[in-house]
């Protein structure tokens, strides 16, 4: 997967946001050998934490209207009225245009101009492990898309952006705007933010209100996740099931059976029609603009769940080091 020519070798590649994505983006990039200049708000955090890695950050219209690549690495809550009052208007016509995640293009949240190349690509890894595997020389996976392809080199430029990220040490998948976005909210609703975390706490609740101590209950159904998901994720599933126990493999089949029933699957399926009818999309969009209050207030109500002050108890005798450092 190596690239005889990278698009964006010694070209100006802006990139908006200095956060989670941003900051692992602008840093690889610059590394890489592209000219890198950042536009975030003045006086924000973003602003003064891209001054401290020598960027000399500038207003987000400045920055966009002079590179030949701009990157958009702002929560997707904001993207919309950023692209619209701050970055489309600015840009160089026939410029890249690239996201980090499909959902606000694939929804139509954001409506990019024509003439500019409109490019996916989205690490599969948090900001500070696509800075962290970079810098180790190793890096970390991606999805690549294409929406619009004004120059005929949508492609090229969606991969040469990968590579200076560092992806293509291990490699890019070929996808599209709607497919990453569709995946990617089913896999966090369904499995990683939404079924697991429900699980978890309702089989801590189940234990607890039989008279098992919380904190057994906590290590029994939270802290020993992290075993079984690390050996699936390295691995595979029937990796994991060969080394654990016979017992716990024997069990978890049965129980497999009877709690992922059709029932529980013709649920994801409604979950699914959500996400791809926009149902979700639009939801989103309506909570972001009345300000995000609702999932803060479930955020601070969960805080509340006795599986926090048993991890917090737990924990203390798990790891007493770490504890100690906080
Ligand atoms: P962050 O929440 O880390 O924030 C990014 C930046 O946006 C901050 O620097 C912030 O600057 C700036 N910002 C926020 N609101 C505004 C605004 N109204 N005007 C101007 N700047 C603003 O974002 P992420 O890095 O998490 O997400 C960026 C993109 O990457 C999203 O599309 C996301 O889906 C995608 N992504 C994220 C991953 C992750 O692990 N987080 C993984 C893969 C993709 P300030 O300090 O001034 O507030
Ligand atoms: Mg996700």
């Amino acid at each position: 997967q190596n690239l005889e020519r990278n698009l964006f070798s010694q070209k100006m590649v802006a990139v908006i946001g200095y956060g989670n994505q941003g900051h692992a983006h602008a840093l690889n990039l610059r590394d890489s050998g592209a000219r890198v200049i950042v536009g975030a708000r003045p006086g924000g955090e973003a602003w003064k934490w891209a001054a401290r890695d020598g960027f000399d950050p500038g207003p987000i219209m400045d920055v966009a209207a002079r590179a030949d690549c701009v990157a958009v690495l702002l929560p997707d809550e904001v993207q919309e009225r950023v692209c619209a009052d701050e970055i489309f208007p600015f840009l160089k016509p026939g410029s890249a245009l690239v996201f980090a995640h499909g959902f606000s293009v694939a929804f139509g949240v954001v409506k990019p101009p024509k003439d500019n190349d409109v490019l996916l690509v989205a690490p599969k890894g948090q900001g500070h492990f696509v800075r962290k595997s970079y810098e180790k020389g190793v890096g970390v996976a991606c999805l690549v898309g294409v929406e619009n392809d004004a120059s005929g080199k949508a492609w090229q430029k969606a991969l040469s952006y990968a590579q200076m990220l560092g992806c293509l040490r291990v490699g890019a998948i070929k996808s599209s705007f709607r497919d990453e976005a569709v995946t990617d909210l089913f896999g966090e609703q369904v499995v990683l933010c939404g079924g697991v975390p429900g699980i978890v706490k309702a089989a801590f609740e189940t234990l607890v209100e039989r008279g098992y101590p919380p904190e057994v209950a906590y290590i029994e159904c939270l802290h020993e996740l992290k075993i079984i998901t690390d050996l699936m994720s390295d691995s595979g599933v029937s990796y994991m099931r060969e080394r654990i126990s016979r017992t716990a493999a024997w069990g978890g089949f049965l129980t497999e059976d009877e709690v992922v029933t059709d029932d529980l699957k013709s649920k994801m399926k409604s979950i699914l029609d959500k996400i791809e009818s926009g149902e979700f999309a639009a939801h989103l969009q309506k909570e972001a603009s009345a300000g995000g209050s609702r999932l803060n207030d479930y955020i601070e109500e969960e805080k509340e769940h006795p599986i926090e002050r048993a991890g917090e108890s737990a924990r203390k005798i798990l790891n007493p080091r770490e504890e100690e450092s906080k």
